[in-house]
């Protein structure tokens, strides 16, 4: 049923929000009889005029100082923080979130802009030498337009990975947020958009038509992409045309290899918030977990123990642990998987509790799983499952963990559980990842100062801090022969 509450979200291109023209409605995936936005239906043509508007502005926005720049920056960071009071409910209704993970989301996200701000001023100086023969000026340039292309299930902090170091170096930007979180996202930029100049940070609406528009356009200079590693292919062929720099933050299948000298009752708890935070559905979740032999039931067993007392429900619920899945094809898909694997020779364990049985079908809910006695051969051990279930699998050595862990096309993040940091680091150092976390392995991992991002066909190029702002900027070397 629609309210007249409901929000009706246009495209920024220039200065405001337009009022849509035509629009379409946006579920609650976790009450999917409601409509909580009416969101415009943007076309490769509002791309064309979004980029034109941004490449306008990029030819003023090049030449403010940093220090203006980042100034502004931290005026929108402050807008961000100060909006998530209303527009977190919203997100949660967009993407089936719970509401702390969508305040966490607006948090990181503004401590992400405040931090980029930060590095700016110390990272465009220019590196200069200067002797008898000759003046050499090596100074960091903007690209002109990046386009940024986010999914749904962070949509502010990885619109914010990119959005920083877009303009804190002097580019603008168009960004693309998922059609399955596009109203949230869109309000908090357009809050920020008012403290920027016109033209600075432009949004647009709409799925692949759109994002491929974006991804070809001439004008554009620079793309970030986050989504999944087959839409990061053709991101990847798009921009080939016209030879744009890239940075993709595609899908992973994190391993997590515990040893055998694991405190079980003190791990356990990150273990899982590891695997179960956003119902799964976070590109760095733990999606299979390697076991010694030796303790595998003992480790399995605690486990589902505690996987047994999340429970399902609605976001906004605050007795919710985990929310629904985003959308029909990944709750089609989430299902058609748990199918597949209840016929294979692994132990499918469904584990959890329904808080609100009687809405149970009017959403995407799936209950947490586990998979007890998974191969590594295994579909569910070898795809991205990107959903609530994860599979245990039993190794003899550390050897064949290794190379288990490393058996993949995927290398975002992965982890070792020990009680021996030296032990861990050791084996840390062989593993195949953009990222390797002892004992850890969820948002409370990542550091900013850490480049994040992935090895293999999990992506191209890394986000945060100094790695972040030098995917944005060229060098353009001058010398002056004296
Ligand atoms: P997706 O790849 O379907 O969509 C991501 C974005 O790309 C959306 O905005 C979508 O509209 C757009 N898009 C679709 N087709 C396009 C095209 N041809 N050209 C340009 N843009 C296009 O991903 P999703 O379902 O929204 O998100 C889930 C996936 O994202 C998972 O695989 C997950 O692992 C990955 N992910 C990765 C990271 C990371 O940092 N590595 C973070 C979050 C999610």
């Amino acid at each position: 049923m629609a309210s007249t509450m409901v929000p009706r979200v246009g495209q920024l291109i220039g200065s405001e929000l337009a009022t849509p023209g035509k629009t379409r409605p946006v579920h609650d995936p976790g009450r999917l009889d409601e409509i909580v936005a009416e969101v415009a239906v943007g076309s490769p043509d509002d791309v064309d005029r979004a980029v034109r508007r941004a490449h306008e502005a990029f030819l003023t926005w090049r030449h403010v100082t940093a220090a203006e720049r980042v100034r502004m920056l931290l005026a929108t960071a402050e807008a961000l923080a100060e909006s998530a009071g209303e527009l977190a409910p919203q997100l949660v209704r967009e993407h089936g979130g719970v509401l702390r993970e969508a305040h966490t989301d607006f948090a990181l996200g503004a401590g992400f802009v405040q931090h980029t701000a930060s590095l700016t001023e110390e990272f465009l100086r220019p590196v200069q030498f200067d002797d008898e023969r000759s003046f050499i000026s090596i100074e960091k340039v903007p690209r002109g337009v990046a386009a940024a292309i986010v999914p749904w299930n962070l949509p502010v902090v990885l619109a914010m990975m990119k959005l920083a170091p877009a303009l804190a170096t002097g580019n603008t930007l168009v960004l693309k947020p998922s059609p399955s979180a596009p109203a949230g996202l869109a309000l908090a930029l357009s809050r920020m958009a008012a403290l920027l100049p016109p033209g600075v940070l432009n949004v647009v609406q709409g799925g692949s038509d759109v994002g491929a528009a974006l991804c070809s356009h001439p004008l554009v200079r620079k793309i970030g992409f986050t989504g999944g590693t087959e839409t990061g292919r053709q991101v990847l062929g798009a921009a080939g045309a016209t030879i744009k720099n890239v940075t993709l933050e595609l899908g992973g299948n994190d391993p997590a290899i515990v040893l055998d000298d694991v405190d079980i009752a003190a791990v356990l708890d990150r273990m899982l918030t590891g695997v179960y935070t956003r119902s799964g559905q976070i590109c760095f979740a733990v999606k299979r977990v390697y076991v010694p032999r030796a303790i595998y039931r003992r480790f399995a067993d605690a486990f589902c123990e505690r996987v047994d007392e999340y429970t399902v429900g609605h976001g906004l619920d605050p007795d919710t642990d985990l929310g629904p899945l985003n959308n029909e094809a990944q709750y089609n898909r989430v299902l058609a998987l748990l199918e597949r694997t209840r016929d294979s020779s692994a132990r499918l364990v469904r584990l959890g509790r329904k808080l609100d049985p009687g809405n149970w079908g009017n959403g995407y809910y799936v209950l947490p799983h586990v998979v007890r006695d998974a191969e590594h051969t295994d579909p569910i051990t070898r795809q991205e499952q990107f959903a609530p279930i994860v599979p245990l699998i039993a190794y003899e050595d550390e050897r064949q963990a290794l190379e288990w862990a490393n058996d993949s096309e995927y290398g975002l993040a992965s982890s070792v559980w020990t009680s021996d940091p030296d032990r861990g680091l050791a084996l840390a150092r062989h593993v195949e990842a953009g990222c390797t976390f002892l004992n850890t392995h969820s948002s409370e991992s990542l550091d900013l100062l850490m480049p994040f991002g992935g090895m293999k066909q999990s992506g191209i190029g890394r986000e945060f801090g100094l790695h972040g702002l030098s995917s944005y900027v060229e060098d353009h070397s001058i010398r002056h022969l004296k």
